[in-house]
């Protein structure tokens, strides 16, 4: 007989894009002729830059021709482009890596989910609340979280990021042995300055933890004093893992690649207290669990690295910004409480009168047929919030600004 996994069936019944669609669903059948714009799910409007697609055109012509096909490549990922991600994304900013020390996925999902399987399933996990919700259903899913008791699991520290915190997290008192850090942040759309990130890296040099650290949002950082990755501070790369991704830096959503960047000195301790390295922990995984991204999707990622690809990618990152801008203005003026929007696309807008976010979600819905993310789906300390995304066309996210102030008016 084979038993299940039963920390499976401790995991809320849905996923929460899956609810929300479901609701939206509802709503169009009711309504059949209601125009519904989203500004819910984080995902890109905006098609592939020229660089891009000139990349994996000729990507497929070398496919198409014998002597320069492409089988399976190296399940850590080609070396052109590694070495253009460790000379692109790091050396600027006086960060040193080897090449050995990225590697190459189809996108930060997979490995901010699969990153677990390093560590042991009993070692406690801290979170900031809210929090892109893989990172803790990862976790319960190996039994790692622990139960769920309304809403909270009870092997995770939650660290509440909240209008009255200014959204900085408050370092845990007590010792945690794996924490997740995002930032730019999903979904509060807020940033960490170096001297809070500090703190962070501090703490797990002093108390012995790992941090996750995602930076999948990191391109749309405006403010030079922010730091891009957390190897901008001293000591992390004894103490962090870093996830990076091409689906919101350029628009590869559907194209899938991303990297993440696992330092060799970066170790975790067997029982018995001997260390032990990561990084060739992790290559060994992918070695037998992944065979590596499309030789396509890899040269399409090598393209935005280009002076052409550069300048093409943060054009679309400007506009999805002036996007952000416009629905950060209009929202203020509403009176309503807005945060993030300023280094992230994303909006984190509370609810007034102390409306709960799955109300807000509704009543958005049906009086104004616009789509956003009950901020609750993210934690316990997203209720009383929303979330909206710039992701959208000009025309929509007008639109919906438009709709939004009639509504509120
Ligand atoms: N990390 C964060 C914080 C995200 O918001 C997302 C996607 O929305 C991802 C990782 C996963 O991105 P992908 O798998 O498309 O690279």
């Amino acid at each position: 007989m084979a038993l299940v996994n039963e920390h499976y069936l401790k995991l809320p019944n849905n996923y929460l894009f899956a609810d929300i669609a479901k609701k939206v669903n509802a709503f169009k059948v009711s309504h059949p002729k209601a125009n519904v714009i989203s500004l819910g799910i984080g995902d890109v409007t905006q098609p592939l830059c020229p660089a891009v697609i000139d990349a994996m055109h000729k990507a497929v012509e070398e496919m198409s021709v014998k002597s320069s096909f492409k089988g399976y490549g190296p399940e850590q990922g080609y070396m052109f482009l590694r070495e253009a991600i460790v000379k692109n994304d790091f050396l600027p900013r006086g960060i040193h890596l080897d090449a050995n020390e990225i590697f190459v996925n189809d996108g930060a999902k997979s490995d901010t989910g699969n990153i677990g399987e390093l560590v042991r399933w009993d070692n406690s996990v801290g979170v900031t609340d809210p929090i892109y919700p893989v990172y803790i259903d990862s976790n319960a899913m190996c039994g790692r979280a622990g139960t769920l008791t309304d809403g909270k699991w009870s092997n995770v520290t939650y660290m509440p990021c909240l209008s009255e915190n200014s959204f900085v997290p408050k370092i845990p008192d007590h010792r945690v042995d794996i924490i997740y850090l995002c930032y730019p942040n999903n979904p509060t759309g807020t940033v960490i300055s170096k001297e809070e990130l500090k703190k962070w890296v501090n703490y797990a040099i002093k108390n012995d933890t790992l941090i996750f650290y995602d930076a999948a949002y990191e391109a749309y950082i405006q403010d030079p004093e922010i730091p891009h990755s957390i190897y901008e501070i001293k000591g992390a790369r004894k103490v962090a893992i870093e996830f990076h991704s091409y689906s919101k830096t350029a628009g590869f959503t559907g194209v899938r690649c991303g990297y993440t960047v696992i330092p060799k000195e970066l170790t975790a301790a067997t029982l018995d207290g001997r260390r032990i390295p990561l990084n060739p922990l992790w290559d060994r995984r992918q070695c037998t669990k992944f065979n590596g991204t499309s030789y396509i999707s890899q040269r399409a990622a090598e393209a935005i690295y280009t002076e052409e690809g550069k300048a093409q990618v943060k054009s679309t990152i400007d506009y999805y910004m002036t996007n952000a801008k416009i629905m950060h203005h209009t929202l203020t003026k509403l009176g309503l409480q807005v945060y993030g929007g300023e280094n992230a696309p994303y909006l984190w807008v509370k609810t007034p009168d102390g409306t709960g976010s799955w109300r807000f979600f509704e009543q958005m819905l049906y009086d104004a047929q616009v789509v956003c993310t009950p901020g609750v789906g993210f934690g316990p300390s997203g209720e009383g919030y929303i979330r909206l995304t710039a992701f959208g066309s000009r025309e929509n996210c007008e639109e919906a600004m438009e709709r939004i102030t009639k509504w509120l008016k």
